[in-house]
């Protein structure tokens, strides 16, 4: 007899990433060139100071408390008030395996309904969905960068009074690559208490800005029912470590059992030697500083470089602020599209991949309509030790260097201008 199995878990799809980096890996087994800008993984190596931490407590085989090796708990709260300017206290910032596990226990743990700004990271409906959650996904525009606007918030809010609602904000975002600026944050926090919101801030990208060094924080406007996550896998490139951190706010110290039961009934604790890692990326010593900036800087010259590259050819784009990423919207070809038989954003994405070996991901993943050609482009296929091994100066990087170092990105790029001009023609 077949099993039953859980019906919110049985309606989940392997996501349309996994089936464009399945395909990729198939191809380029066939030994075919593939331009991968389906995939958002940080290109540079992990700091060797980090590296040896870990290396250091590879013996070390205790279970560690299930909220947090208690010095990374306290590290990470200065980290925050000293790097973010965000007023979080040790006792209540609590360690997981990634801020996706830590996302993941809150939406299980919140009642009532999820408001995802149109744009957003892959995996937050599924989580919803998973536990039979409900979900509103708010409009945005390409005016504001994709960015939720006070208005857009408060008409959802006002459409849904009686219901407890969280909000899940990401800056700097995935898809997006867009950075909310502070007067932005503010005008969402004044809709935010006025609806009595709780708010997801998922800053996972937060030091990766390419005008500052850190991305204002929804913590600091809207601090009493903020929730704040982050941790090690876009800043200091170890998204294998595993992990992320959350931090509450005083004011909902009486979620802290409950975080706390439900991490101990789960995945226990992180590793030993993984927070030992941790704790010396997160004491922020100047070379690992120097790396992420320099990381940044690396990030920024690419992303202006695809920016500059698609526009020119007519694509509207997101501009790239931060994180890795940035949204092509290909609704200027729409026409010539559809005479190929592509009517969905998956339908695009596979031709691409078949006929010029790049590799996108399509907007419906990210709450885009299907039938709206918009794509995320991931630009980091490159390797950034090249980069460091070339000593290359990051304040100043030009086409040429984006060439060598980051050929694929740059290969990449000229076949999709090539192939749309031959389109709109
Ligand atoms: N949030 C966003 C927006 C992301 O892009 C990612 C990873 O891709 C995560 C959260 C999860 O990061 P991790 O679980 O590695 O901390």
């Amino acid at each position: 007899m077949k099993l039953n199995i859980n019906r919110y878990i049985n309606q989940l799809k392997p996501s349309a990433t996994l089936a464009v980096n399945q395909k990729v890996a198939e191809l380029r087994q066939k030994g075919k060139t593939i331009y991968h800008f389906g995939f958002g993984q940080s290109p540079f190596p992990v700091h060797p100071s980090i590296v040896n931490a870990l290396k250091a407590h590879a013996s070390d085989n205790r279970y560690l408390p299930s909220t947090g090796l208690p010095e990374l708990k306290t590290r990470i709260a200065g980290y925050l008030k000293s790097h973010h300017g965000i007023d979080r206290s040790s006792s209540y910032t609590y360690i997981g395996p990634g801020s996706k596990e830590l996302l993941y226990q809150t939406i299980m743990i919140l009642e009532g309904v999820f408001l995802i700004p149109r744009g957003s990271w892959v995996s937050y409906v599924p989580q919803i969905s998973s536990k039979g959650g409900s979900y509103h996904i708010i409009p945005t525009t390409i005016e504001t960068n994709y960015k939720l606007t006070a208005t857009h918030l408060e008409a959802v809010c006002k459409s849904h009074r009686e219901v407890q609602k969280t909000l899940i904000i990401n800056s700097p975002n995935n898809p997006t690559g867009a950075v909310y600026d502070e007067e932005e944050l503010k005008a969402l926090a004044t809709v935010c208490r006025k609806y009595d919101l709780i708010v997801l801030s998922d800053e996972i990208y937060g030091l990766i800005n390419f005008s500052a060094q850190r991305s204002p924080s929804m913590a600091a406007f809207y601090p009493e029912k903020t929730i704040v996550y982050a941790g090690m896998s876009k800043i200091f490139s170890a998204g294998g470590y595993r992990l992320g951190f959350m931090a509450l706010p005083d004011s909902l110290h009486y979620l802290h059992n409950t975080y706390q039961s439900f991490f101990s009934e789960t995945f226990s604790a992180v590793a030993a030697p993984v927070q030992y890692a941790a704790l010396e990326a997160y004491a922020m010593k100047m070379p690992v500083v120097t790396q992420i900036r320099q990381n940044s800087a690396i990030l920024s010259a690419v992303g202006a470089y695809v920016y500059e590259e698609l526009t020119s050819v007519g694509v509207v784009c997101t501009m790239p602020q931060g994180a890795f990423y940035i949204l092509v919207d290909l609704s200027q070809f729409g026409e010539s599209l559809q005479k190929l038989e592509l009517f969905t954003s998956l339908d695009i994405a596979k031709y691409l991949l078949s006929e010029i070996g790049v590799a996108l991901l399509p907007g419906s993943d990210f709450y885009f309509d299907p039938e709206t050609p918009i794509f995320r482009l991931a630009y980091v296929d490159f390797l950034g030790a090249d980069w460091y091994e070339a000593g290359i100066d990051t304040a100043h990087i030009n086409n040429e260097q984006i060439q060598r170092y980051a050929p694929h990105v740059y290969k990449g790029i000229s076949k999709m201008k090539e192939f749309l001009v031959n389109l709109g023609s």
